[in-house]
């Protein structure tokens, strides 16, 4: 669709962030995106948006942004602008090179779950038939691979068997390892509406911490972390004890269940209740609801797969349904949440090492003979390729010595950062293809390629729900930057003249449908078989879920009805894996066992929402979560920094007190990578441990030590304007800081936020470097230093209102000149306050500052929300009189958690 309003036009797209895939409205006026709505007509989401979806269109910061090519001659040099045929050319006789010299497995390519089909189609026929290696992995290894191992297992096919609509017809949903209220949100909407309409329907959460999902549960099992197989086990141990299994299902349609019921047998509810760190009433309630309810639904995400027992998680958690016969009806199966938006289409191309296009696997030599016919080649490799961590290690060794990623940020976002960062400064050529020039991994960069990202390129993505989604660009990419399909296939033609001269080419495509053409026959006969579809009917009939085969009219929303399974019987499978604890135990070094997961406004390694100041409102910089009690035996206070410690590597960072994690836990957002904070972010300390059948790593179990570490010295700098360049400019200045956090604040005059932090006052030549990149060395500027106490302030007002500040050696008054530079205030208080001794505020103003932003979208603060609970108001009364949850209520769950504590702490009236 392409609608024309006057100069606004509107463009159906789909968003870039979450596997739900929900439908956007972009307006735009063909060059720059102006505003998102959710697509009233799309099926996932029905007009809804999350915070981070309804702020798409805050996302587009030019300076942000890789605009041109740029290619580094030599390591240590910079990178300097090229054009795109130097560009490639070059790399096309490094990759020719190197293949020539070491063979196809000194290359490989990492790619990601961001990308469209028709990109990942693309790159598949790249390593797969022209260079000959299966060295082509994803970032969906780091999210999805345990739930492809645990439904190809079980279920025979890489194929979750619901749809949405089940979440809202079931009886009983259980939600495992997923804050989908944070990761999923708009798919939590739709889950709390059918509870408010069918109050009786049961939710089950089992989640270490009690996260704002729980709000919505009825039964929250706080299990410990890593003991989901057990539980399942537990569960399926009651289940047979009581009966409560469906016996004609069992036998009619699956196999392994006597393996399974001898293994199952030992895990009695008492063993499993001490082991899973829950009591056995709530054990037993849960087997209750699952083994008698009508339909039972369940939905999973990073805390079963992120796992060095990922696979066996999965497969427990769907022996439950095949055990009760739950699966293939209304309301009933097994639904994993898909982390990325089109990290089902990656699955589906083959985009993980040891798959093909069209769920086929690399190790079966007939699934090997069908895509080379197909595409004409003699042979496909036959050796399975690198995973991603496998991968990281063999650039690491040497053996991978020209790698080509796309579009992700391994810099950030693998596990055991000091690993990575060494092996990527090691490899000898590196091509970056990359929308954001500022992701951590730019940095390692030899050949940066400026790809499209969202709204400027066209193509399919899929969604959880197995529903393709046609996108159409809406604006012009920005500077030389081309869509990721292009700039493969122009590289895949020039490394063709140079490996295959004289044969036709693989790579004669003109457009993405081109691709999508070709590749759909590769799905025909597959249980994913998408031959009858076409970008038509895409654009006729809306967006489809597989399979569509030829002889069908649309596309086919259950699986399994029929129960029959794509596996060599027909029948489903019960896998008996025992129990296994997560790999890196506590200690008397490390005690503490840390859990990594997303925040409500951040999405991965904050490439994108990094650029947007209004997503910095819930939660501006990183900090670490221990309980109350932890906090107390460590004789922590809020916001004090300390130093925690894994195995691998260790970060600096700000504590607070935290309720929803249980004592012995820390918690830590993932997003965090060193850009906005110093030393290589969370990933640092997580470990790459990974799962033997998915190689899925254990992102979600480390163990760590906290301790308090002194650093008096303090900065406090927020500067309006200029907000990535700045950033960019003032991150390698705080390396001398023994912590530092960067982050944006403000919404329509977004500013640069930063925090640091030393043990004694830094030279005053890095001072006054921050200064000038501050814009605080010259001009409207209101000072005050004392040399003697190594403590200075400065703001500088324009026009009337901050527009700077920086305070050095002492922090206190920070929160009360934030609160004054957002209500634009400057008046003779500060005047006072600046050209006096004084450090801290004046009076007691200023607290409010300090309070997050809960509602994003109407700007209200947790401050004014409990204010309002006090007041007496209610959830219906806090969205008429503040505005906030009124729009896309990502912050609900949490207004509700607000009102349940206010409410039970309210002194009871005699
Ligand atoms: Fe995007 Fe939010 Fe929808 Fe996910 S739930 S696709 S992040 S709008």
């Amino acid at each position: 669709m392409q609608t024309s309003i006057a100069a606004t036009q509107t463009t159906r797209s789909i968003c870039c962030y979450c596997g739900v895939g929900c439908g956007v409205l972009i307006e735009h006026d063909g060059e720059t995106i102006l505003n998102v709505k959710g697509d009233p007509e799309h099926p996932a989401n029905f007009g809804k948006l999350c915070s981070k979806g309804s702020s798409l269109h805050l996302t587009g910061d030019l300076s942000a942004r890789a605009l041109y090519p740029e290619l580094r001659l030599g390591k240590g040099l910079a990178r300097a602008r090229t054009d795109w045929d130097s560009a490639l050319d070059h790399a096309a006789n490094q990759f020719a090179a190197t293949i020539a010299e070491h063979g196809p497995d000194s290359v490989a390519f990492y790619v990601s779950g961001q990308l469209l089909t028709e990109d990942y189609y693309a790159f598949n026929k790249l390593a797969r038939a022209l260079v000959g290696t299966n060295n082509i992995d994803s970032n969906s290894r780091l999210c999805m691979s345990s739930a492809v191992t645990g439904y190809t297992r079980s279920l025979g096919a890489d194929a979750p068997p619901c749809s949405y609509e089940d979440i809202e017809q079931s009886d009983c949903v259980m939600i495992v390892g997923s804050n989908m209220a944070y990761a999923h949100p708009v798919l939590f909407r739709r889950l709390e509406e059918a509870k408010a309409k069918r109050p009786q329907m049961q939710i089950i959460v089992i989640d270490p911490r009690r996260t704002d999902t729980c709000e919505l549960a009825d039964l929250h099992l706080a299990i410990q972390p890593g003991t989901d197989v057990a539980l399942f086990h537990g569960i399926l141990h009651i289940l047979m004890w009581e009966g409560w299994l469906d016996r004609s299902f069992i036998e009619q349609h699956t196999e392994g269940f006597d393996s399974l019921k001898t293994l199952v047998r030992d895990f009695t509810p008492q063993m499993v209740a001490e082991l899973c760190g829950i009591n056995v009433v709530d054990l037993q309630t849960c087997a209750h609801w699952i083994g008698t309810t009508p339909s039972f639904l369940s939905l999973w995400c990073q805390g079963l797969n992120q796992s060095s027992a990922g696979s066996a998680k999965n497969s427990a958690l769907i022996n439950l349904h095949l055990a009760t016969g739950q699966i293939g009806r209304a309301g009933s199966g097994p639904f994993s949440l898909t982390g990325q938006a089109n990290a089902m289409g990656g699955r589906e191309t083959g985009s993980l090492a040891h798959l093909l296009p069209g769920h086929r696997v690399v190790a079966n030599a007939e699934h090997r003979r069908e895509i080379a016919d197909y595409w004409g080649v003699e042979q496909l490799p036959g050796s399975t390729g690198l995973t991603a961590v496998e991968l990281f290690e063999a650039v690491g060794d040497g053996r991978i010595k020209a790698l080509w990623i796309a579009c992700t940020n391994p810099a950030q976002s693998m596990p055991d950062q000091n690993k990575i960062h060494q092996a990527l400064a090691l490899c000898p050529f590196v091509v970056l293809q990359e929308a954001f020039s500022t992701t951590e991994t730019c940095h390692y960069a030899d050949l940066l390629l400026p790809a499209s990202s969202w709204g400027e390129k066209e193509g399919t993505l899929t969604n959880s729900e197995r529903r393709i989604s046609h996108v159409q660009a809406a604006v012009t990419a920005p500077g030389e930057a081309r869509p990721d399909w292009s700039i493969t296939l122009d590289f895949a033609r020039r490394l063709e003249q140079r490996l295959r001269p004289a044969l036709p080419s693989l790579f004669a495509f003109d457009s993405p449908q081109a691709l999508f053409d070709e590749y759909k026959g590769l799905t025909a006969q597959r249980d994913l078989d998408i031959s009858g579809l076409s970008y038509s009917i895409l654009d006729q009939q809306g967006p489809q879920q597989w399979p569509f085969r030829a002889d069908l009219q649309s596309g086919t929303s259950r699986l399994y009805a029929d129960a029959q399974f794509p596996t060599a019987s027909g029948r489903a499978q019960f896998v008996a894996d025992p129990y296994r604890a997560p790999a890196e135990k506590r200690d008397a070094r490390f005690t503490l066992s840390l859990n990594t997961g997303r925040l409500r406004d951040q999405w991965h390694g904050m490439s994108r929402t990094g650029t947007a100041a209004r997503l910095f409102g819930h939660v501006e910089e990183a900090l670490l979560s221990l309980h109350p009690d932890e906090m107390r035996r460590r004789r922590l206070l809020d916001g004090q920094l300390v130093s925690v410690k894994s195995r691998r590597g260790s970060l600096v960072l700000p504590v607070q007190s935290d309720d929803s994690v249980r004592s012995g836990h820390a918690y830590l957002p993932m997003h965090w990578g060193n850009r906005f904070l110093k030393g290589l972010g969370t990933n640092v300390l997580t470990s790459p441990v990974f799962d033997p059948l998915s190689k899925q790593p254990e992102l979600k179990h480390a163990s760590v030590e906290v301790s308090k570490v002194d650093l008096p010295w303090q900065l406090f700098a927020l500067v309006e304007g200029d907000v990535q360049n700045r950033l960019s400019a003032l991150r390698p200045l705080l390396e001398g800081f023994a912590y530092a956090s960067l982050g944006l604040a403000g919404r329509e005059r977004p500013a640069l936020l930063i925090r640091a932090a030393a043990a004694s006052a830094p030279d005053s030549q890095l001072l006054a470097q921050i200064d000038q990149l501050l814009g605080l060395d010259e001009g409207p500027i209101m000072a005050y230093d004392d040399p003697r106490k190594a403590v200075g302030k400065r703001v500088r007002i324009e026009e009337g209102r901050i527009t700077a500040i920086r305070l050095a050696g002492e922090t206190a008054a920070r929160d009360w000149l934030k609160s004054l530079w957002s209500e634009g205030r400057a008046d003779e208080e500060l005047r006072r306050w600046l050209l006096a001794p004084l450090t801290t505020p004046p009076g007691n103003s200023g607290a409010s500052a300090g309070s997050k932003i809960l509602c994003s979208c109407i700007n209200v603060s947790q401050e004014a929300i409990c204010a309002g609970i006090s007041r007496g108001l209610d959830l219906n009364g806090l969205k008429q009189e503040l505005g906030c949850g009124s729009q896309c209520g990502s912050c609900v769950p949490e207004i509700k958690r607000l009102l349940a504590t206010q409410v039970a702490q309210a002194p009871v009236q005699l």
